[in-house]
């Protein structure tokens, strides 16, 4: 039998008649004649608390104990979809990660596959059952203990399963019926799209756009999955929602096709380091040792009097997410202290958000930054650190002026127009 594989996001599955409504989904494509792997998330809400309770919990938490914890929500969604699968006289049984099992790195919280064997759900397959409902975001380190793939996961989990399966399409039920130009809460005139190219969504994810989780998308593309993205809300069929796909089966190619942003950001800004060879080694080495995630870096050569001389010197700033600012700013005091760097002082600005014009047609077109740069000085909104790259380009400004900037980009690029 051919095999379907078909993920639930957590507000598809935040209920019991939304469940049920989703099963009914499922069972449709069971009488198509496929055979169903089911991903599911928590219940909507539900790793928010079981993350809350952790916190409350435990200040310095063990990682392990963490993702024991929140992967907790997908075995309650799976068993319960399993169930009503059953009341809908359609063999199916749950597996949680371990039961697989699905393979992962110890890298507790952002764990990576290792291997899906699937000699048990085949075999399953193979005694009539007809749908293996599989608990999204989890997996099993080679110590035997419970990991979690990071927020979002449950995406990649569902690819990771067409991937082994061979499935014929890999479909993310979720709360928008595809992938928009930019997300439709912060526009309506967001508009959505039939296709999109893996190399624009892997952009997208991973500047923010958490309709699919980044490394989901990076595992599609790897493997040739075909991704698609539906309403669970809607009816649908073959041709609803958004393909992700290669860029050669686009139909239109527009210079900018959307426009991502990132609202939890900081800025960080050490003033007057040394500019010598080693001082960006000596300062981002102690930020990766303490898992920042460093994200733009812009550095700014300046001349300071010494005495009766000049030197050279220099402010490096850069970016990181919000929530990493008190490790971020440890590191660097440690890293001063120890005599590593030198810096007269931190300034750290908790208040800015990462927007994002990202499309391929920039490969080869010119002026895209400019007519990007020309949108939001006339809404007067100012830029404080720019990063490009092949298909994108992003500005760091202040957080109360997110969502103006991305409604006027998406005016500019004329994004809502065909
Ligand atoms: P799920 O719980 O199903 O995994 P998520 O909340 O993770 O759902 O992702 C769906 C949400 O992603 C949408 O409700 C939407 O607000 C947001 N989103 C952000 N950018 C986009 C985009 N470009 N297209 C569609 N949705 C987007
Ligand atoms: N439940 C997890 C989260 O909220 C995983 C997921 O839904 O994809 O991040
Ligand atoms: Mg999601």
């Amino acid at each position: 039998m051919p095999v379907l594989v078909m993920k639930f996001g957590g507000t598809s599955v935040a209920d019991l008649a939304r469940i049920e409504n989703a099963a009914k989904k499922v069972k449709a494509e069971v009488e198509r004649g496929y055979d169903v792997i089911v991903i599911v998330s928590a219940m909507s809400g539900e790793t928010n608390k079981l993350v809350g309770f952790v916190e409350g919990t435990s200040n310095l938490y063990d990682a392990r104990e963490y993702d024991a914890v929140v992967a907790s929500g997908e075995n309650v969604t799976a068993g319960l979809m399993a169930l009503r699968l059953q009341e809908m006289d359609i063999p199916a049984r749950s597996w949680q990660g371990w039961q697989v099992p699905i393979n992962t790195t110890s890298a507790h919280s952002s764990a990576r596959f290792i291997s899906i064997p699937r000699e048990h759900i085949d075999a399953k397959f193979a005694e009539g059952f007809k749908v293996a409902v599989v608990a999204g975001f989890q997996g099993v380190s080679a110590e035997g203990r419970i990991t979690t793939l990071g927020r979002g996961g449950s995406d990649t989990t569902a690819v990771a399963f067409a991937a082994a399966f061979d499935a014929e399409r890999c479909d993310i039920y979720t709360d928008v019926d595809g992938i928009y130009t930019t997300d439709p809460r912060i526009t309506s005139k967001a508009r959505k799209l039939d296709r999109i190219a893996f190399e624009e969504m892997l952009e997208l994810a991973s500047l923010g756009a958490k309709v699919l989780q980044t490394r989901s998308v990076e595992l599609a593309m790897r493997y040739k999955v075909r991704l698609r993205v539906l309403s669970s809300f809607e009816d649908t069929d073959e041709t609803s929602g958004t393909l992700v796909c290669d860029e050669d089966e686009l139909m239109e190619s527009k210079v900018v096709s959307g426009v991502a942003y990132s609202r939890d950001e900081a800025k960080m800004t050490l003033v007057t380091i040394e500019d010598r060879p080693g001082v960006a080694s000596a300062i981002f080495g102690p930020l990766a040792e303490a898992g920042v995630n460093v994200d733009m870096i812009v550095q700014n050569i300046s001349e300071k009097d010494i005495g009766n001389r000049t030197v050279a010197v220099t402010d490096m700033t850069f970016s990181c997410p919000v929530n990493q600012v008190a490790r971020a700013q440890k590191a660097m005091e440690d890293a001063r202290a120890s005599g590593k760097i030198s810096y007269d002082d931190l300034v750290v600005d908790t208040d800015v958000a990462k927007v994002s014009v990202v499309g391929i047609g920039m490969r080869s077109h010119a002026g895209v930054a400019a007519k990007m740069f020309d949108a939001l000085s006339k809404e007067n909104v100012n830029i404080k650190v720019i990063g490009t790259s092949e298909i994108k380009i992003s500005v760091l400004i202040d957080r109360k002026y997110m969502e103006l900037a991305v409604q006027a980009l998406h005016d500019a690029f004329d994004l809502d127009k065909v």
